[in-house]
Order: structure tokens, then sequence, then C-alpha cells
């Protein structure tokens, strides 16, 4: 295998450092050519000391200096802004593009990534809410191979290896979050403390919580729609709290197939990089004796409304799945900021699909009118809430 060149948008995050220790657990195979941040100009810089990148981007401009002085002495590009996002992914040296930013930020730099033909693991799972069409299209035009990164959806790309014959059912597991058992008049009055307390993953704060509300399994409903051509009726979302299995895929004949190991995000991210290999990865290692047994129950559409809302997006397609996107993303930051409820969350979005005009065949431009729209929408009902 020659060395990978790999561009890691969002380095600075909870994807994007764990993809660092990928990195540097193979130094023979993988080269980190193009780091990028939101705000952590102080860790991009630790990063780019250490990595020795071609190119950083800090999408915060106002850093840009900071940044630039920081590195002086170094041959790395500094660049600042979503535009400089966008053109380094394109760059010639670039193998693999990784998507490890968070949101509709996402959409944009991954279209530009495809249209340069790079490779993508995608880790950005909200480009593929917003506009899976769009994005899966394109990738095919372009012949730019998708990489599946989230855990669930590398579970069926695994399953998937070597296999010819269609998919009858994907069986896509949920920890179920913090919340799973509590009831639903408690639920009003989580915290975001309790929220952000996941207890298999350690992530970022935005998909801990939609862990918690459990929208980050409707998001991966509709990715997996997008990833693998399947309906989602022949998706069953199983709650399995141990987070063992990660997924599992079923034929025709009735056999499963299911891809288990220990819940860390270095396995899948490794298996982006390094497909159609695997590669040895220092993580501890299943034991299923230590375990024991494995549960499993059925998702509370009820409590956790969150994912109704997401089988009604997708269930209209259009721009729906960018609505309910877009209002997640400020419903999301409100609840960890404390301005609205946990069970307000799926509410203000419920709201704000019900307000935002319905578009049937939206293009690029219809998306980026849409997430705007929508942000101002939910955000209004949010405000007039307190
Ligand atoms: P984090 O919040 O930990 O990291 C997000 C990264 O994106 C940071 O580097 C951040 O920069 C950067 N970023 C945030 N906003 C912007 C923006 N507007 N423009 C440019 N860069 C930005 O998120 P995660 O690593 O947890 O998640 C990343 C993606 O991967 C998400 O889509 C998530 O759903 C998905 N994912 C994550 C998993 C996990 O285990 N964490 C599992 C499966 C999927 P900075 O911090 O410097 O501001
Ligand atoms: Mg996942």
């Amino acid at each position: 295998m020659s060395k990978k060149k790999i561009a890691i948008l969002g380095s600075t995050g909870s994807i994007g450092t764990q993809a660092l220790d990928v990195i540097s657990q193979h130094p023979d195979l993988f080269e980190a050519r193009v780091l990028t941040a939101g705000r952590r100009a102080d860790l991009l810089i630790d990063q780019a000391r250490r990595f020795l990148p071609d190119a950083v981007v800090i999408a915060d401009e106002s850093q840009y200096q900071y940044v630039q002085e920081a590195l002086a002495d170094l041959p790395v590009k500094v660049y600042a802004g979503e535009e400089a996002l966008c053109q380094v992914v394109e760059g010639e040296q670039i193998d693999i593009v990784l998507t490890a930013l968070v949101g509709f930020a996402g959409l944009k730099p991954t279209l530009h990534a495809i249209n340069a033909r790079k490779a993508i693991a995608l880790a950005n799972k909200e480009t593929l809410v917003v506009a899976g069409e769009l994005v899966m299209q394109r990738a095919l035009a372009r012949q730019a191979p998708i990489l599946p990164v989230d855990s669930e959806h590398s579970a069926i790309f695994q399953c998937l290896a070597g296999e010819r014959s269609p998919i009858e059912k994907i069986i896509l597991t949920a920890s179920g979050g913090p919340f799973r058992l509590m009831e639903r008049e408690r639920l009003a009055a989580v915290t975001p403390t309790e929220a952000l307390k996941h207890p298999n993953w350690q992530m970022g704060a935005k998909i801990t919580i939609d862990s918690a509300t459990m929208m980050n399994k409707g998001f991966e409903m509709i990715e997996a729609k997008w990833l693998f051509g399947v309906s989602p009726t022949d998706i069953e979302i199983v709650v399995h709290p141990e987070s063992i299995i990660h997924s599992a895929v079923q034929f025709a004949d009735g056999a499963v197939k299911a891809q288990l190991g220990m819940p860390d995000m270095r396995v899948p991210i490794q298996y982006a990089l390094s497909y159609p290999q695997r590669l040895t990865l220092n993580t501890p290692k299943l034991d299923l004796f230590t375990l024991g047994h494995l549960t499993f129950e059925k998702p509370d559409m009820e409590r956790f409304a969150c994912l109704a809302l997401a089988y009604e997006a997708t269930q209209s397609g259009g721009n729906k799945p960018c609505v309910l996107n877009a209002a997640n993303e400020v419903a999301n930051l409100a609840f960890r900021e404390g301005r609205l409820g946990f069970l307000q969350i799926a509410e203000v979005i419920a709201e704000t699909m019900a307000r935002t005009p319905f578009v049937a065949e939206p293009s690029l431009d219809t998306y980026l009118a849409t997430d705007k729209e929508a942000r101002a929408i939910c955000a209004d009902l949010i405000a007039g809430l307190s």
C-alpha cells in the first residue's frame, strides 16, 4: 500500500483527534497533509507542529493572524474561512478527505472534494441528512468513493464486503443514550450535564445531545438509506445498550451478518482510511466472556419524538430533511446553553418543519436557502418560549 495522503476537516474534534491517533499508529501508510479547525487555534497549532501538513485552515477568520504567526517558522501554509475549506480539499496531493466537521458546514467542502474526485471518509452525517440524493448522485458521477466512518454504517459496509446479493434488511443498532429508561415526566427536567454523559461513547457535544434525543439514530437511518440505497421501511432500529454489535445486515436466505467490537471510533475511522485492507490497531479487544450477554429492545418513538420526526422528514423528502437538520442544530445548541428544555427540542423542530416552505426538488441553492430560513424560524420559536 502506498502512503495515503489525508485531509482532515475538523482535526481538532473528537473524530479528528482520533483520526490523528490512527495516522500516528501507521506513519508508514498515512500522512496528514491538510488539517482544519473551527475555533480551537491552539490545538490546531500543536497538531500542525506535530504532523507538519502542507496546509492548515482555521474557519474562524479572526484567528488567522494568530495561527499564521505561530506557524511562521514552518513550511505550513495557513488559510482561514469557509471558502478555504472548500479549496484545500481539492489539492492534487490529497487522496482521502475525512469529513469530521460538525453540521451543515460539512456540505460544501464535501461537494468540492467529490468534484475533485477524492475518496470521502464520511463522518459528517449531516451532509447526507441534508442533501443525500445530491451528494450520492455527484459521487457516482465523479466516481468518488464514499467510505462510511459512522460506526453503524462502517459495520454495515463491513457486512457487505464480498456480497453480491441485495440487502433484505438493515438492523441499525442504537445505544439508547443516557435516558433510555427514563420516564417522560423526568425527561422534561434533564440538564445538559446529564445529557452530555453518554454511557458508551466519548464524542463531541452536538452528537452527544443528538444521541440523548435519539435524533442521531434518525439521522443514521437517513444516512443508511442514501449510503446503501435501501428504503427506510427496510431499516430496523434496535436498541442495544452495550454497543457491541455495531449493526447487521439480513439477506434473502435469512442469514444475518453483524460486525462486533468494543465501542472505539478508531476502528471504523481506520477501516475507512485503510479500506480494503485491515491494519493492526492498538485498541481494547472484545471479550465475550466478560460481557456475558447482550440485550435488545424496541425504540420508543413517543419518548424519543425526534426519531419519529426523522421518519416524517425522510418520507416527505425534498427539503424536509434539510429543515429537520437546521432546526435540530439550533435546538441542540439552545438546549446546551440552557435556553430550551429537553422535550422542547422535538417540539420546536416539529413546528419548524410545519412552518418552513416545502420544496419537492431542491437544488444546492435551495438547501442553502432552506438551511438559513429554517434556522431563523426555529430561533424565533425558541426566543418566543422564554
Ligand atoms: P466535535 O465537535 O468534537 O468536532 C467538530 C470539528 O469540526 C472540530 O474540529 C471543530 O473545530 C470543527 N468545526 C465545527 N464547526 C465548524 C465550522 N462551522 N466550520 C469549520 N469547522 C468546524 O465533533 P465530532 O468529532 O464528535 O463529530 C464530527 C462529525 O462526525 C459529526 O458530523 C458527527 O455527527 C460525526 N460522528 C461523530 C462520532 C464521534 O464519535 N464523535 C461518531 C459518529 C459520527 P473546533 O473544535 O476547532 O471549533
Ligand atoms: Mg453512529
